[in-house]
């Protein structure tokens, strides 16, 4: 993180006065567009307050916006148009209303942009809306004329930890199938209502689950606690993998749930939210509220309502509940803080984990980043004292951290096999071999779906690649497709090839995740094999499915992504093979060594994390990388050292800033010269350089060509009013989009 971003929250907007308007007074209205806040009038018999949620006219139609303050135009009240009605809705909390402002000017976007973000999922709610609730109706099945079944008894269990919004939920947490609700609930022992909103999420229960720490857990807990209610602090919760972070950080949550306070947990992904939901019925006995795109529109709406009325105590969920309507927010912790996912690249382009800490410091409530390993920001920031630090340097339960061995992929090409190329060496099919033979698990990971990266023509070199972006077609055997990871295009492997006509002359290149799997298929035959990437998960029980189906041991090796590398807890997984170490490494970004440190200590900390000891080979093919170092030695300090060094030499953040403008459009010609034209007006001074123009590594994406520029600033240089007047130099055509990227993490 920017280092300037927790202080630079300080200046977030005053409070706004007057809050209360009455009626025939001018009102400013800030809609969720891309519009400046329009002044409107408050209708006879009304009296409206800021934050309130209100429908005014603009052109011919009603838009939902929210009331910011007291009206600034020069316009005659009585020439004002008037706000149409009041949403019947808790008013956008005013912590809300700064955070929006802050949001938006640190991302050069416009404010109604950042709002819509916030005011989204209220936009179609009249008023608190109701929703089905399946619960338990507290009578017991031996008391009606059902049979008692395992099945029946199964639901009615689930149930009593519930609610439940519908039938197959109930079903799912259950493990059995949906059929049999209706039975129950013609029986009456469930009741199936429809509710206000709010009454979805019961009440957790912080005395439900508590765990019995350890003792390094129990002080680092206390350390948490601590923060709890003292107002605004940020504290690194390092710990190995394994460690119990979770366990922790619950105790800081239990915390603030005493105090009557509500909590918001960020996730990286999805795909980690259902593993978070299930520890937090563990330790709290109910479900929290959960928050990602994934969840259905009439579900969103009522949670954040109850958000919005401070009944769902705690929300888990991805970067966009950042901008959920928290009234009594007391805590926030951001799980793996390091993840790259946290950055959201599309729209409003932010990092959630930056903007968490803003909202901490304007709500003045503690947050906690947990990690294994933290980003270089934050690690310098603790050195800085701007962040406290827990530490947590055991795994839990006396397990022992798995030991790292580099496998020298020179000395160990993989034998030439019966079957074709093959990418495993020898070292490491003997230790998989060996590991399913004494009936542990083993997991092989590759950070690349499909088959393989890139088609060959072998008559005259022809690489197939996508028509609309600049990217080979990867190829899928499973579904039998090529596909663009970028857009989404997909397409049959063509008969001829394209630029030389010759047939059958396709040969796949390097490997991904399937073409391991059928390596691996054809070495042990007889091993259960599974091989898993984020397109082979895509219905959303599919990963709980997986899950039951590793922790069962119904599976022997896995061939996987980083969508298994992270945070999941798999006792008889002993072995981590990574089969192509160095992928990530090349390329020029910032972060390359970095990232592919913290994904290789994330996969290697699947290994071992019970009672029996975990292995993990690394193949690469430049073990002496410090990177490979780094982990086989166990001395990160050494290569945190050099990173920070480097970036400081460099004046690369956070020594410095970066603010990157990506400019794209259907034609390349005004693109470019638009770049040009920009970068002839580029903003000057000390510290202050400009690099670029330039085409994007993707210089084609989904049809819209791109050119970067790259302005660099020092680190007391705010580069927000710099780019604000720089785009206001230039007049943009139409057809020429800017996006800016302040603290940028991609570099394509
Ligand atoms: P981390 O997030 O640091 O990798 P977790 O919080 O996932 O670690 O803990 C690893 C495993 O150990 C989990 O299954 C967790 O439930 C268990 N665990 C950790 N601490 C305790 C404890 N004090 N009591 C019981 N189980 C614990
Ligand atoms: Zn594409």
């Amino acid at each position: 993180m920017p280092s300037s971003i927790a202080i630079a929250a300080d200046e977030a907007a005053t409070p706004e006065s007057p809050r209360t308007f009455a009626p025939g007074s001018q009102i400013r209205v800030q809609l969720p567009l891309p519009l400046p806040a329009y002044d409107y009038r408050v209708p006879e018999g009304e009296t409206l307050h800021a934050g309130d949620i209100v429908e005014v006219p603009l052109g011919r139609r009603f838009e939902v916006g929210v009331v910011w303050g007291a009206g600034t135009s020069e316009i005659a009240p009585g020439k004002l148009k008037e706000v149409a009605n009041r949403r019947d809705l808790p008013p956008l909390p005013e912590a809300l209303r700064q955070f929006v402002t802050w949001v938006a000017a640190y991302t050069v976007q416009e404010t109604g942009v950042v709002l819509r973000m916030a005011l989204n999922a209220a936009r179609g709610l009249q008023s608190v809306p109701t929703v089905p609730v399946i619960m338990a109706s507290g009578r017991a099945l031996e008391d009606c004329r059902l049979k008692v079944t395992a099945s029946r008894q199964k639901l009615l269990t689930a149930a009593q930890r519930g609610p439940f919004t519908t039938a197959t939920a109930l079903a799912k947490a259950a493990g059995v199938s949906p059929g049999g609700v209706r039975d129950l609930i013609d029986a009456g022992v469930l009741t199936l209502s429809e509710q206000r909103a709010p009454s979805m999420f019961e009440t957790p229960n912080p005395h439900h689950g508590a765990p019995r720490l350890e003792p390094g857990q129990a002080q680092a807990a206390r350390e948490l606690v601590d923060m709890v209610g003292k107002g605004f602090s940020v504290t690194l919760l390092e710990g190995v993998t394994g460690s119990g972070k979770t366990e922790v950080y619950l105790e800081a949550v239990a915390a603030a749930l005493l105090r009557g306070q509500q909590v918001l947990v960020l996730v990286p992904e999805i795909a980690l939210t259902a593993q978070s939901l299930s520890r937090f019925v563990g330790r709290f006995g109910t479900r929290p509220a959960e928050w990602h795109s994934d969840v259905p529109g009439k579900i969103r709406r009522a949670t954040w309502a109850a958000v919005a009325d401070g009944s769902a105590a705690v929300v888990v969920g991805a970067r966009s509940a950042l901008f959920l309507p928290f009234q009594n927010l007391g805590l926030i912790i951001v799980d793996e803080e390091h993840e790259g996912a946290f950055k959201q690249e599309e729209g409003v382009i932010y990092h959630a984990r930056d903007m968490a800490i803003v909202r901490a410091q304007i709500t003045q409530c503690p947050i906690v980043l947990a990690s294994a390993t933290p980003s270089l920001e934050t690690v310098i920031n603790v050195r800085n004292r701007r962040f406290k630090r827990v530490h947590l340097p055991q795994r839990y339960n006396a397990a022992t951290l798995p030991t790292i061995e580099v496998i020298d992929m020179r000395a160990h090409p993989p034998e030439k096999a019966r079957w074709g190329r093959a990418w495993l060496s020898p070292p490491l099919v003997d230790a998989v071999s060996k590991t399913i033979a004494s009936g542990e698990q083993a997991m092989l990971f590759l950070n690349r779906r499909g088959y393989a990266p890139v088609t060959i023509c072998r008559t005259c070199g022809h690489r197939l690649h996508c028509p609309s972006c600049t990217a080979w077609l990867v190829e899928h055997k499973l579904s039998r497709k090529l596909q663009c990871h970028h857009c989404g295009f997909s397409a049959k492997l063509p008969e001829k090839c394209p630029s030389c006509s010759a047939t059958e002359s396709f040969v796949p290149c390097g490997p991904g995740i399937e073409r391991v799997a059928e390596e691996a298929m054809t070495r042990w035959p007889d091993a259960r094999i599974r091989a898993v990437a984020s397109d082979t998960l895509e219905r959303p029980s599919a990963i709980a499915e997986l899950i039951a189906d590793i922790l069962d041991h119904r599976i022997d090796l896995l061939v996987g992504t980083q969508v298994l590398a992270k945070g999941h807890h798999f006792p008889a997984l002993t072995l981590v093979g990574v089969v192509d170490a160095d992928l990530g490494l090349s390329g020029w970004d910032l972060r390359a060594a970095e990232r592919c440190y913290q994904m290789l200590h994330q996969v290697a900390g699947r290994a071992g994390r019970a009672q029996r000891p975990g292995r993990v080979l690394l193949q690469t093919h430049d073990p002496g990388h410090p990177v490979m170092q780094a982990l086989a030695t166990g001395d990160a300090e050494t290569f945190l050292a050099q990173e920070i060094a480097g970036r400081e030499l460099l004046a690369m953040p956070p020594f410095g800033r970066l603010t990157a403008l990506i400019l794209s459009g259907p034609d390349e010609i005004a693109v470019r010269e638009t770049a040009k034209r920009l970068a002839a007006v580029a903003p000057q001074g000390e510290g202050i350089e400009v690099l670029g123009p330039a085409p994007a590594v993707m210089a084609v994406l989904r049809g819209q060509h791109r050119h970067r520029l790259l302005l660099k600033t020092a680190r007391s240089t705010k580069p927000q009013p710099l780019v604000a007047e720089w785009l206001d130099r230039v007049r943009l055509p139409n057809s020429v989009r800017v996006q800016v990227d302040v603290d940028p993490y991609s570099f394509m």
